[in-house]
């Protein structure tokens, strides 16, 4: 086996690792440094899709596939019209951003990309070493995107809710959906009485994404999913005519699990696997992009690369509702329906995004009834059985 030395190594390049490398090309501090990247997959096929919302113009609208200035939530109680002000819901496609992200990194000569399946990671004081089956590469530091075996062990004294989804962009032989606006959550049909909804993502009068989801401890049977699709699709939507163009199914974990106490002087811990998943919503676009570019500064400031990554007030908060899913599954529903009827949209966004301060967090923690929440603080704060 050839032993490979390089300044830093990128295991694994999905979101995060992308978001990381582009970081990096931006950063004139590293166009000196030798960048090795070790990925199983080509990265060619559409595996996902992805949505966020951002304020105005950004930096991925020319490989955007839809975006929406406006919006709908429903459940049985009450429907809202989401005005997004300034802000835009935005869907990207993962073999666009691939394909962009593999563009820029083919045309800088100081990144090299490998496709190999990593065996495993040595990460000891020093340089650390990545085994696959033909290589041993050393950096002086390693950026890991694998889920650490530990999260699937056994151990219960962490949450772990599986955000389980199955979606189909369907097309109709009649315009039937308003391209000027997205159903982020409608919660009129359910899983028994769990937390679950339906979100529509329409991208022309006559085709649109219809995605089902459940966050619950469980995952369903492809066969539910399908079941929900078709309920939504026809009680809900009235289509009785249409072709599932695609299928796109998923499980994000959402979940308290110390992803980031694994990462050290001389490995970080990325994406999913560094804890960059929005433990309360599953969304992580916006946060690989954020938390890469924050890995950066960290790096030209001479600080560890993890340094201060998260909010700690934010990550308090998500462990709450996480313990409330956990232990109150059917709760998720009211708690979301007191969310959206309080609050405008863009107080949403920006709680979501771990940007309010304390004030405008205030605001929407009070638009919650306080008993789930504390009991769940209270859940928390009490030493666990063991
Ligand atoms: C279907 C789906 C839809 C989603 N939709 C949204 C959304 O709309 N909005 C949102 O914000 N988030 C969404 N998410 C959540 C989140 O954005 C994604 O999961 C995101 O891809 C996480 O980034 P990551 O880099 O941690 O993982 P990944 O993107 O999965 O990347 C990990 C990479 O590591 C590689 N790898 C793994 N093991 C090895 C190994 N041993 N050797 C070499 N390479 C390896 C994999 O091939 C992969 O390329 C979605 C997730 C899924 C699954």
């Amino acid at each position: 086996m050839k032993k490979i030395y390089f300044d830093y190594a990128i295991v694994g390049v999905g979101a995060a690792g992308l978001h990381l490398c582009l970081a990096m090309i931006d950063d004139n501090f590293f166009s000196t440094k030798k960048i090795i990247i070790i990925e199983k997959d080509a990265k060619t096929e559409n595996d996902r899709t992805w949505c966020f919302w951002e304020k105005g113009e950004g930096k991925w609208d020319h490989i955007l596939q839809q975006s929406w200035s406006g919006g709908h939530f429903h459940c049985s109680k009450f429907s809202k019209k989401l005005d997004l002000e300034d802000y835009n819901y935005k869907m990207i496609r993962s073999s666009q951003f691939y394909d962009h992200a593999k563009k820029k990194i083919n045309s800088s000569p100081n990144f090299f990309w490998k496709e190999e399946e990593v065996l495993s990671v040595e990460n000891s004081k020093g340089t650390s070493k990545i085994i696959t089956k033909s290589n041993v590469y050393q950096a002086n530091h390693i950026f890991d995107s694998r889920i650490d075996d530990d999260f699937f062990g056994e151990k219960d004294e962490f949450i772990r809710i599986l955000q389980s989804f199955k979606g189909w962009i369907i097309k109709t032989d009649q315009p039937a959906f308003d391209t000027s606006k997205f159903i982020m959550m409608d919660f009129r049909l359910r899983w028994k009485d769990k937390t679950s909804f339906t979100y529509v993502l329409p991208i022309s009068e006559k085709e649109a994404m219809v995605e089902f989801t459940l966050f619950n401890k469980h995952t369903l049977e492809a066969k539910d999913f399908d079941e929900k699709l078709k309920q939504y699709i026809s009680e809900i939507l009235k289509i009785d005519n249409y072709e599932i163009l695609e299928i796109e199914k998923g499980v994000i974990p959402m979940t308290d699990f110390p992803f980031h106490s694994k990462s050290n002087s001389a490995l970080t811990k990325i994406g999913t696997s560094g804890g960059w998943v929005k433990p309360s919503s599953g969304y992580a676009f916006k946060n690989c992009e954020k938390y890469a570019q924050k890995v950066v500064e960290n790096i030209t400031s001479n600080r560890l690369p993890s340094h201060q990554l998260f909010n700690k007030r934010y990550r308090w908060y998500d462990s709450i509702l996480l313990d409330i899913l956990w232990n109150k599954n059917e709760m998720g529903t009211s708690i979301f329906e007191e969310m959206f009827k309080n609050n405008d949209i863009t107080e949403i966004f920006k709680f979501l995004d771990d940007e309010g301060n304390l004030l405008s967090d205030l605001r929407v923690i009070k638009s919650f009834n306080p008993i789930p929440f504390l009991k769940a603080l209270l859940r928390r704060c009490l030493p666990k059985k063991m």
